[in-house]
């Protein structure tokens, strides 16, 4: 079987491969940071060796099979990818100003089944590997051109990234990797639903990656409904761990809350809210639901949405909300949140 290359960072692709070190590193800086995927074109490697990596290796595990630029949100590019098994993921990149900002998949589908996400009521399929995740940033820059600016890179696409922990982290590792994209590690966000022992394991891993977890709702019996596995983790569970978390890295988290037409956007939804994170440094990100026909919800009138955003700041919880510019898009891999674009 072919060696996967983009699984791999510049050691490994020397040690898998019986490299010279360099010449690992001469491997990687192709695929990361000039988005060459075609070893014949790696013209500072030496013609026999080209010949012996396609042989041995394959540096490309996606294809893009679709690409869609949004006609309302000017700089939004979103991307369907091809897995060599025929599973589709997706991948958006949104240009803003002089920064791009990438969000990722990690499975095809989830498990999770939140009742008002696209992905979670196409069921899960699989888990992917780290070079599925890397390659989907890798592709858009290189679709757009970008070569050396420092992207944000938001873990929000399709999929639990704290069910699929190990390739997560290793796909985080291989985007800050100083001989590829060299991404700060404050510029990558990680979005879990509240998967209790991934927030755990997340603040052992000693870095200063960024942290955010859906929320939704902040009492259980309405966020079991809405986030099954609260079932499994309840509120006390989660914010338990979240403020570990917290102890353990000395990051704020994010929370992210969907807002949804009755459903938790009251004035005693923001109350509770309030006081669940009233003791982190936390900031709340309020999403202006964007509707899925089969789901049965819809996005608060914008007015409502201002006084759930002004009933926090009143309690002197750090907010944000933003215009929803382009439910066109139809979501970042059925869920684009503009306001990430802040993060
Ligand atoms: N599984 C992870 C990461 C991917 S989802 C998680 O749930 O955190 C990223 C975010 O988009 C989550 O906060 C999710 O609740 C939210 N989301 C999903 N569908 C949405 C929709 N239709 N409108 C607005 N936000 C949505
Ligand atoms: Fe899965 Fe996140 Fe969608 Fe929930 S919101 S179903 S956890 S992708």
């Amino acid at each position: 079987m072919k060696v996967r290359i983009t699984s791999l960072n510049p050691t490994e692709i020397a040690t898998e491969l019986g490299l010279q070190p360099f010449q690992g590193r001469q491997v990687f800086r192709w695929l990361h940071q000039k988005h060459v995927f075609d070893f014949e074109a790696m013209t500072d490697l030496s013609k026999e060796l080209r010949k012996e990596l396609a042989e041995r290796a394959m540096t490309s595990q996606l294809t893009l099979a679709h690409l869609s630029t949004s006609a309302r949100s000017f700089g939004t590019r979103k991307a369907l990818f091809r897995l060599e098994d025929g599973e589709t993921v997706e991948a958006v990149l949104i240009r803003d100003r002089d920064r791009a900002t990438i969000c990722l998949s990690t499975q095809v589908g989830c498990a999770v089944k939140c009742a008002f996400c696209a992905t979670g009521m196409s069921g899960y399929t699989r888990n992917l590997n780290p070079g599925e995740i890397v390659e989907q940033a890798l592709y858009l820059l290189k679709e757009e051109g970008i070569e050396d600016g420092h992207p944000n890179i938001v873990y929000m696409g399709m999929g639990e990234p704290f069910r699929n922990y190990d390739a997560t982290v290793r796909s985080v590792r291989l985007l800050m990797a100083r001989q590829g994209l060299g991404i700060g590690a404050r510029r990558i966000t990680v979005s879990t639903v509240g998967e209790v022992p991934g927030i755990r394991q997340f603040a052992e891993e000693g870095w200063q990656i960024r942290l955010s977890i859906s929320l939704h709702a902040a009492n259980n019996a309405l966020r079991s409904k809405l986030v099954p596995i609260n079932r499994k983790y309840p509120l006390e569970t989660l914010m338990s761990a979240v403020r570990d978390y917290v102890n353990a890295t000395r990051r704020h988290v994010t929370f992210e809350w969907a807002l949804l037409n009755d459903v938790n956007d009251s004035p005693r939804d923001a109350a509770e809210l309030a006081e669940l994170v009233s003791d982190l440094q936390a900031t709340v990100n309020l999403i202006p639901y964007n509707p899925i026909p089969e789901a049965g919800f819809a996005p608060p009138p914008f007015a409502k949405c201002e006084a759930f955003r002004d009933a926090l700041l009143k309690r002197s919880v750090n907010t944000t909300l933003r215009k929803e510019r382009g439910q066109d898009i139809n979501a970042a891999c059925g869920q684009l949140r503009r306001q990430l674009l802040s993060a």
